[in-house]
C-alpha cells in the first residue's frame, strides 16, 4: 500500500483526478490517497491557498499527484503551483510528448522529453510594482552602477539564473538521458541577448555536457528552437531549459502530439516529486465531464513508474494506446471534424481504460 497525497485542484481538476483514479486502482496497485485541497477556494477559508498541511503531507509521502491550479492573472495570491515547485525544492519538470497512433495531429512519430528548470529564472518570484518606493530606488541603484535607463513607471521582473541551478538541470538531463536510453541532449537558451544569465547556463551546460560523452550534445537559441520544433521535431530528443522557456515549449511540443489533453508532466527533486498534467484548469469546462483525462493519467503512468510499478504502468499506457487508435471512447478535442461519432465524456474514458486493464 502506497501513500500519495492527491491535490484534486480546481476547475477541470476534481473531475479529471476522479477519472485517474478510478484507471490507477483498475491496475490492483493499492494506494491510500491522502486528498488535500489548495487554491482559490481554500484561501478564502484559510487564509492561504498553500497551507502548510499540503507541504506536510507530501514531505511524510514523498510522492503527490495534483490537479491543476488557477491563478489570479495579474493580482491575488502567488501561483500555487510556482509555489509548491519552490518549497519542495522540486527543481526539475519534466514533460515527455509521445505521439500515440491515431491522435489527432500533423505529425507522427514525435518523441521529446522537456526538462525545464523550475526554481529560478523570471519565474523566481522576485518582482517590482510599478511605481512602489522600492521600485523607484532599484531604477535608480540600477542606473547608478550600469548607466542604463528604464522607464520610472516600469514594473520589473528579476531573472536570477545560478551556476548551481544549472548545473543540477543540466547534470538531470544527462542522468535522464543515460537511464532513459535517450542519445541528445540540447540545451535551449537566448545567451546571444541575456548573457549574464542565458550566457551562464550555455556556459554551465557544456561543462556539464563534457562529463557525459556518451551522449551527444548541442544547444539552440529558443527563437530557432521554436521553428525547428515546429518544422523538424525528429531531430531533438531531450530538451533542457530554463524556466520561461521550458513552460512556452512545452506546449509548443504538447501541440506537436495533439494538444495539451495529452501532455503530462512531473516535478522532481532530490527528496520529493509531484505529478501533473501540463495543461491548466480550463475553468470554463468545470463541472461538464468534458475534458481530457489523459494528460492526468499519463501523469500518473509517470508516477507509477517512479514508485517502481512498472507493469501497471504499461497496462495503463497500452490501454491508452488502445482507446486512443480505435477512436471510440475519446472526448472532444480528439475528435476529427470529419468523424460523424459523438465524443464521450471524462469519466466514460476512463471507465473504458479501466475495462481494458481489468481485462
Ligand atoms: P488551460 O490549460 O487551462 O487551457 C488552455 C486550452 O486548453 C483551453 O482551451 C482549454 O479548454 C484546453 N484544455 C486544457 N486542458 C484540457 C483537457 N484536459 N482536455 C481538453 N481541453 C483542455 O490554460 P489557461 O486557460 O491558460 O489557464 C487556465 C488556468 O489554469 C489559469 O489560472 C492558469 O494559471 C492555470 N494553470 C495551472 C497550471 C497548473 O496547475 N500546473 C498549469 C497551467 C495553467
Amino acid at each position: 500500500m502506497y501513500n500519495i497525497t492527491l491535490i484534486p485542484g480546481d476547475g477541470i481538476g476534481p473531475e479529471i483526478s476522479e477519472a485517474m483514479i478510478k484507471v490507477v486502482e483498475a491496475t490492483g496497485v493499492k494506494i491510500n490517497w491522502e486528498i488535500q485541497n489548495a487554491g482559490e477556494e481554500v484561501y478564502f477559508k484559510e487564509g492561504d491557498p498553500l497551507p502548510y498541511r499540503v507541504i506536510e503531507s507530501i514531505k511524510k509521502n514523498k510522492v503527490a499527484i495534483k490537479g491543476p491550479i488557477t491563478t489570479p492573472v495579474g493580482t491575488g495570491f502567488r501561483s500555487v503551483n510556482v509555489s509548491l515547485r519552490q518549497a519542495l525544492d522540486l527543481y526539475a519538470c519534466v514533460r515527455p510528448c509521445k505521439s500515440f497512433k491515431g491522435a489527432k495531429t500533423k505529425y507522427e512519430n514525435i518523441d521529446l522529453v522537456i526538462i525545464r528548470e523550475n526554481t529560478e529564472d523570471l519565474y523566481a518570484g522576485v518582482e517590482f510594482k510599478k511605481g512602489e518606493k522600492e521600485t523607484l530606488e532599484l531604477i535608480d541603484f540600477i542606473e547608478s552602477k550600469s548607466g542604463k535607463k528604464i522607464r520610472k513607471d516600469s514594473g520589473i521582473s528579476i531573472k536570477p539564473i545560478s551556476v548551481f541551478g544549472t548545473e543540477r538541470i543540466v547534470r538531470f538531463a544527462f542522468e535522464y538521458a543515460r537511464k532513459n536510453g535517450r542519445k541528445k541532449v540540447t540545451a535551449v537558451h537566448k545567451a546571444n541577448i541575456m548573457k549574464f544569465s542565458d550566457g551562464l547556463f550555455l556556459e554551465v551546460a557544456r561543462q556539464v555536457a563534457s562529463q557525459y560523452p556518451d551522449i551527444e550534445f548541442e544547444d539552440k537559441i529558443v527563437d530557432n528552437m521554436c521553428m525547428q520544433l515546429v518544422q523538424k521535431p525528429e531531430l531533438y530528443d531531450v530538451l533542457v531549459l530554463p524556466n520561461l522557456y521550458g513552460d512556452i515549449i512545452s506546449d509548443l511540443a504538447a501541440g506537436l502530439i495533439g494538444g495539451l489533453g495529452l501532455a503530462p508532466g512531473a516535478n522532481i527533486g532530490d527528496e520529493y516529486a509531484v505529478f501533473e498534467p501540463t495543461h491548466g484548469s480550463a475553468p470554463k469546462y468545470k463541472g461538464l465531464n468534458k475534458v481530457n483525462p489523459f494528460a492526468i493519467i499519463l501523469s500518473a503512468v509517470m508516477m507509477l513508474k517512479h514508485l517502481g510499478e512498472f507493469k501497471a504502468a504499461e497496462k495503463i499506457e497500452g490501454a491508452i494506446a488502445k482507446v486512443i487508435e480505435e477512436g471510440k471512447f475519446v472526448t472532444y478535442d480528439m475528435k476529427s471534424s470529419d468523424d460523424p461519432t459523438s465524443p464521450v465524456g471524462t469519466q466514460e474514458v476512463a471507465e473504458a481504460l479501466a475495462k481494458i486493464i481489468r481485462s
